[in-house]
């Protein structure tokens, strides 16, 4: 039922075809191809960017502290304020974008899994966490998507990475012409936001109702709410709560036995036993049969492309 909106979307080079890998590899990700199909890629190379060149040496991660630094152990080279300074550079330089799509366990771009060493000689295991690029993204963009492939195998993780850049881009490309421009996108986006944060999905519908400040002003503090808001990935029992509030304007054109079988369904997700796809899939179909405009137009059943939540099945 919706139409979507082109992502913007920063890649790791390597997870976008690109033979820059330490090997002179690249990567085969299922979900980063069919996502390539959907979004305008922007393709990075950190270490690429600040002269290794393909093949390279491996670098590190290093602790000293609560400093991160990157080290090449062949090399003897320390290439921690290189990467410092070229990230800011690039993070300055880029247009408005929805998320980040980066490599796990690179120590430039892990978003959570990457090795690190006690020791710039990497002999020492200390823990495991981001590449020091990653770090730096998710330290200036601490609301958007920042995720790598490997955290995208999780269903949750995914289905909130996908959701959020989707989200994003239809909100970029949004230009309100008067306040009820403001209130028909929020009316769309109200159980998706609901799923997110209540208190803030209240918050936001008391800005665009109340009218007290100028339409740019609503629209430049609706656009903080919602950002801030959709960086909380839903819990089980904010989406079981959602789905409820959903199927509450369905049920009195159930019949008993449909109603009885859906609220079992709904158990059996809250227990962990079923997908919420199931769930949503059957929202859909009764949307569709009883002709419900206003649950058709709802993002939190259509949040991105349907191919994307097929690429694991
Ligand atoms: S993980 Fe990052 S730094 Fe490593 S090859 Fe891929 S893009 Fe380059």
């Amino acid at each position: 039922m919706r139409t979507f909106e082109r992502p913007i979307v920063v890649y790791s080079a390597c997870l976008a075809g690109e033979a820059v890998r330490y090997n002179g590899g690249t990567v085969e990700d299922k979900l980063a191809k069919t996502l390539s199909n959907y979004v305008n890629v922007i393709k990075v190379c950190p270490e690429v960017a600040i002269g290794l060149g393909v093949p390279r040496e491996k670098i590190i991660v290093y602790r000293q502290g609560p400093d991160m630094l990157l080290f090449q152990p062949a090399t003897g080279k320390d290439l921690t304020k290189e990467m410092i300074s070229f990230t800011e550079e690039f993070l300055d330089s880029l247009p408005e974008v929805d998320g980040f799509l980066l490599k796990s366990k690179s120590p430039s771009c892990g978003v959570s899994n990457t090795l690190h060493y006690r020791d710039p000689w990497g002999k020492e295991f200390y823990a495991r966490g981001k590449g020091l690029f990653a770090k730096l993204v998710i330290e200036r963009f601490p609301h958007l998507p920042v995720e790598d492939e490997g955290r995208l195998k999780n269903p949750e993780i995914r289905d909130h990475f996908l959701s959020s850049i989707f989200a994003l881009a239809d909100l970029r490309s949004f230009r309100p012409k008067s306040i009820k421009d403001l209130m028909n996108f929020h009316q769309r986006y109200k159980y998706f936001l609901m799923a997110h944060h209540q208190l803030k999905l209240k918050q936001m519908g008391r800005l665009v109702a109340e009218g007290s400040k100028s339409l740019e002003e609503t629209y430049e503090s609706y656009k903080k709410l919602f950002v801030q808001t959709i960086a909380n990935r839903p819990s089980k029992k904010k989406h079981y709560n959602v789905i409820l509030h959903i199927y509450g304007h369905l049920s009195s054109k159930l019949k008993e036995r449909e109603k009885h079988h859906f609220l079992k369904l709904a158990e059996d997700y809250k227990e962990g036993k079923i997908p919420r796809t199931l769930l949503i899939e059957l929202l859909k179909n009764w949307a569709y049969r009883f002709e419900n405009e206003y649950l058709m137009t709802q993002t939190y059943l259509w949040p991105y492309p349907e191919e994307l939540q097929h690429v694991y099945n």
